[in-house]
């Protein structure tokens, strides 16, 4: 029987060939006689599946050589502690834009650490779009420019796909035009890394839960710049320092081994698929399928600006919010899984990974029309 199409925003849905496969593998891994789950983390097993992880991962986003990638715990949110811990150095301040609920999450944490400064964007929202990185000024009233850097921060942050708001950055801020090009540029990419070729050279640090887009929770992914392994401040916990991590090879504690496996499993799909161009042409299209049917619609209604737009989450609303229940219970018998919105915003929310097939937004697709036929 086929399975409902899920539309979580995270943990969120796996490829089926994937589940399909570890599945298969589960009581004997390739002959070992045991689980993936049972097996030593330094054994020659795992150690092969980590390595092939990370070959997989290096050769889909093509990383770099001075780029560490690691493979670690404690999941994004841990990550907005970790990062100022290990790239702060002597400096007393870093860069933030927030444009989005997770961005607010990181900017606070920071204020542990450091005087985090808002070079752009608001701590309170709303977030409908992503601020023009411009210094000129922006605001006619007040003169403010919209995007503002500190004097000597370590590093600017940005999360590159709001998952709960819907807002996605399409162009990165030029640091060169700014006049920082050495500023090293940190990114929280849990929700979309892997959906899109990215230029993994414009970045000092990139992140992820791999729960959205790369596999099961507990495992968090970092590619970090080998010049940024020696910043860290002293009481940056051993398990969380970079350096320490990657001298270990992400082994300096047991590492979520099930969880490498999974996103192990993963990069060789994506790469069946054919690598992330096709991935992004796919992720375009599904986006414009369901972008195209709320636009044409007056039932429902999307908030954020049109050029920031995530493909990856896409918050709606219907305009008549007294029939969110119906909406929802109607969509479960459908066969269209946890589509209710983040109780923050409300609404809808569609979230339409990589592992999201086509045929999953079309199904969507014809429940929207479906409903609005029946309540419109
Ligand atoms: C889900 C998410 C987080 C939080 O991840 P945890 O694994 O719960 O720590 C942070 N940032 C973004 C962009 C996310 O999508």
């Amino acid at each position: 029987m086929a399975r409902p199409f899920n539309f979580s925003a995270g943990p969120a849905a796996l490829p089926e060939e994937v589940l399909r496969q570890a599945a298969e593998e589960m009581l004997d891994w390739h002959g070992a006689g045991m689980s993936v789950m049972e097996m030593s983390h330094r054994g020659k097993e795992f150690t092969s599946i980590a390595a092939q992880a990370e070959a997989d991962l290096r050769e889909l986003l093509a990383v770099p050589d001075n780029y560490k990638i690691l493979f670690m715990q404690g999941g994004a949110i841990a990550e907005n502690a970790i990062i100022p811990m290990n790239l702060l150095d002597d400096r007393k301040t870093a860069d933030y834009v927030v444009t989005g609920t997770w961005s607010a999450k990181s900017f606070k944490e920071a204020q542990k650490y450091c005087a985090p400064h808002l070079a752009a964007g608001s701590p309170t929202g709303p977030y409908l779009a992503v601020p023009k990185f411009t210094t000129e000024p922006a605001d006619a009233v007040s003169g403010a420019p919209t995007f503002q850097l500190s004097a000597d921060p370590a590093y600017l942050f940005i999360c590159t796909n709001e998952t709960i708001d819907g807002v996605e950055f399409h162009e990165l801020p030029d640091l060169a035009a700014l006049g920082r090009p050495d500023l090293p540029l940190v990114a929280d990419m849990s929700s979309h890394i892997m959906s899109r070729p990215i230029d993994v050279s414009r970045y000092g640090l990139i992140f992820g839960g791999a729960q959205k887009n790369i596999g099961p929770a507990g495992l968090t992914l970092v590619i970090v710049r080998d010049d940024l392994l020696d910043r860290a401040l002293p009481f940056c916990p051993s398990a969380f320092e970079f350096k320490t991590v990657a001298a270990n090879g992400s082994m300096y504690n047991t590492p979520p081994t099930y969880g490498i496996y999974i996103a192990g499993l993963v990069f060789q799909w994506l790469k069946r698929q054919g690598g992330l161009a096709v991935i992004e042409a796919r992720n375009i299209a599904k986006a414009e399928l369901l972008y195209g049917c709320l636009d044409a619609s007056e039932f429902y209604t999307t908030r954020v600006e049109k050029p920031f737009r995530s493909r990856m989450n896409v918050p709606f609303f219907l305009k008549d919010e007294s029939l969110n229940e119906a909406f929802l219970a109607g969509a479960k018998d459908a066969g269209l899984l946890q589509l209710k919105g983040h109780k923050s915003v409300g609404g809808m929310r569609a979230s339409i990974y990589n592992a999201m097939p086509l045929e999953g937004v079309q199904a969507l697709v014809g429940y929207l029309k479906e409903f609005e036929r029946k309540h419109g």
